[in-house]
């Protein structure tokens, strides 16, 4: 998206089905593939860690399950292997596995673009809230070093009873934000946390900056669909500088 007229076209849609947008408050930014280049090392790690217990899975379905908590994926590879799911020991045993794995893995960077976006956020004196299915320490805990005091306020794995695609991880963002959805906006790159946020009641920017195809986002809730988090950043300066 380069022209500032499918956003304004986006921004109409919404407000024709609900409150208006107003001046955003807050943007809720997911993690994985939002703020860090991070999936494709979860994905190997996920495979490693099945091909370990015997867990038959293939690389590139994790990308499909990005935005789940560990004991969701967990439970969708046993139900399909086993025909039930795993109890919660075993899921913690098996997430804790994949969570060293990942942590074997080199450092994921840092996605191009998202510090321009967080940077954007700041500036326009709106705050930033971290909404991720997420509990992987290694990652949150490098924010506050690589997006420094711009997420105080988070909503991890650690913090919901249903992860994306279910509402409640964003509903969870704005409650700790104090505001109503139309105060905010939220960036996602998968389907199931763009159809969290979308059902949220929020203004959707679906960002595919991994392997998923055209269309896909949109089609999951999102009110726009971008290619990078670079386009991402030029589109949250275009609405912040609409309401100066
Ligand atoms: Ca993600």
């Amino acid at each position: 998206m380069t022209d500032k007229s499918i956003l304004d076209e986006a921004i109409k849609s919404y407000s024709a089905v609900g409150h208006p947008l107003g001046c955003p408050r807050a943007v809720l930014f997911d993690m994985d593939g939002v703020l860090y280049d991070s999936m494709p090392l979860h994905a190997r790690a996920w495979k490693k860690m099945c091909d370990l217990n015997g867990i038959k899975a293939e690389e590139n379905e994790f990308f499909g399950y990005e935005g789940r908590t560990g004991s969701s994926t967990i439970n969708i590879l046993f139900n399909r292997q086993y025909g039930h799911g795993a109890d919660d020991d075993l899921c913690k045993k098996l997430y804790a596995q994949k969570s060293e794995f990942f942590k074997e893995l080199p450092a994921p960077e840092m996605m191009p673009g998202a510090s321009d976006a967080v940077g954007a956020v700041l500036a326009a004196g709106a705050r930033c809230v971290l909404v991720t299915g997420s509990a992987q320490h290694s990652v949150l805990d490098r924010l506050d070093r690589d997006y420094p005091q711009a997420f105080g306020i988070r909503v991890t794995g650690f913090d919901v009873q249903h992860c994306k695609p279910h509402p409640e991880p964003f509903l969870k963002g704005l409650d700790k934000a104090g505001i109503e959805p139309w105060q905010a906006l939220a960036v996602d790159n998968a389907p199931l946390g763009v159809q969290s946020a979308s059902d949220a009641g929020i203004f959707t920017i679906g960002v595919r900056t991994g392997p998923l195809r055209k269309g896909v986002l949109l089609e999951a809730g999102a009110d726009i669909e971008l290619d990078s988090m670079n386009e991402c950043a030029k589109v949250l300066k275009w609405i912040f500088s609409d309401y100066e």
